[in-house]
């Protein structure tokens, strides 16, 4: 369903991604891990559309991505920042993207109370972001990728702002749904418990380059060099 060929990216002179390869199947998870700094991000970036890469090819259901705009893109991506309107209430956040794309208003709310109960954020939906809290924030930035229902799923460190007994919840909640839609998903996370938890395939990342690639349990079991034991935690 995608395919990142070759990638490179850099800002001015500086190579943040560096021949990247990487391919997922229909319903895979896969979870990219790495150090801070090290171009997950920006490799979300690129595969939305949002940073043009410098070379290489990303396809998207064996098509070029190439100068297709990212509302063009069968993606919905959850930011590292949220990236909320905020002038809009929280029901509007949600409804904005399904509105645009011409859905009949009662399937836009059937949809809003839907993934509004899920998130548990039915109580909030007439509220400004700024009248949030950043993991209720977080939770409207995911409400708004789930109502797109698309083939391919980006987040970027989703749970980041929760605390520990909704992070596991929403973890599950996101297991579950990877597994009721069949949905493809690109994950990153600092949390090696959430990328072991819930990855099909692992991707280890460092510099922007790609240190190894593969199950949870090949990564963890043999890793491909010291740094990737290290950052997995794996046995000695
Ligand atoms: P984190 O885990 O902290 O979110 P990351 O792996 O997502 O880190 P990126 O945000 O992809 O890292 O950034 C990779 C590198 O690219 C960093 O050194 C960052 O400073 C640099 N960078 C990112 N965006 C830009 C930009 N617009 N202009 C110049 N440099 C940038
Ligand atoms: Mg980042």
């Amino acid at each position: 369903i995608l395919s990142v060929e070759n990638l490179d990216k850099s800002f001015g002179a500086v190579k943040i991604l560096k021949d990247i390869n990487v391919a997922i199947e229909p319903g895979d998870f896969l979870v990219l891990v790495g150090p801070s700094g090290c171009g997950k991000s920006t490799l979300l970036n690129c595969i939305a559309g949002l940073e043009k890469s410098t070379g290489g090819e990303i396809k998207i259901g064996g098509r070029s991505m190439n100068g297709v705009s990212p509302k063009d893109r069968d993606i919905a991506m959850v930011f590292q920042s949220y990236a909320l309107y905020p002038t809009m209430t929280v029901g509007k956040n949600i409804t904005f993207g399904m509105k645009v794309r011409g859905v009949p208003e009662a399937e836009q709310q059937r949809k809003l109370n839907e993934v509004a109960k899920l998130l548990q954020i039915d109580h909030l939906l007439d509220r400004k972001p700024s009248q949030l809290s950043g993991g209720q924030r977080q939770r409207v930035a995911m409400g708004r990728a789930l109502v797109r229902d698309p083939q391919l799923f980006l987040f970027d460190e989703p749970l980041s702002n929760l605390d520990a007994k909704l992070r596991v919840e929403m973890r599950t909640e996101i297991k579950r749904l990877h597994q009721t839609l069949g949905a493809s998903i690109v994950y990153v996370t600092h949390d090696q418990i959430e990328a072991m938890t819930l990855a099909t395939k692992i991707v280890v990342m460092k510099d922007g380059i790609i240190q190894q690639a593969g199950t949870p349990n090949e990564i963890y079991n043999q890793p491909a060099n010291m740094f990737v034991a290290d950052f997995m935690g794996s046995p000695s």
